[in-house]
């Protein structure tokens, strides 16, 4: 475990209508945030997750054609060659509650975000393939 100081702390709405994993990933970028944590809630009018097949060692893309709470997104902001890249999960609600989710994956457009992205000083994580899971992990 390697031990940080909070940076800065962004908080603000991404744009409706755009793509939740490329939006957060843009803002990551121009702010210059290589290390970092985040947490997003709002609604999508369609997303786009993954399940990684562990046996099978690749994604499992499913996507959801309607409007969704977002219930929870959470994720972290690393190094993947030298880009910031945001690895976020995702649990989004339907109108009856029920709950679908995984790892966010672009596709997933915002009708609503609500973001909070914390940098994080310290050691910087880069990302690397992890043999053992076929991942590319820190
Ligand atoms: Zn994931």
């Amino acid at each position: 475990m390697n031990t940080y100081l909070t940076g800065r702390i962004l908080l603000g709405r991404l744009p409706k209508g755009g793509d939740l994993l490329k939006e957060i990933t843009r803002v990551v970028t121009e702010n210059g945030i290589e290390t970092g944590t985040l947490m997003v809630i709002g609604a999508v009018s369609k997303a786009r997750f993954g399940f990684y097949d562990q046996e099978g060692r690749e994604y499992h893309y499913k996507e959801v054609d309607r409007h969704l709470e977002i219930v929870s997104c959470s994720g972290n902001i690393s190094l993947l060659d030298n880009q910031p890249m945001v690895h976020a999960h995702i649990v989004l609600a339907d109108e009856d509650g029920n709950t679908v989710g995984g790892h966010l994956a672009e596709g997933t457009v915002i009708f609503a975000g609500e973001a909070y992205i914390r940098e994080l000083k310290g050691e910087k994580l880069v990302r690397s393939y992890d043999k053992p899971t076929g991942l590319s992990l820190w």
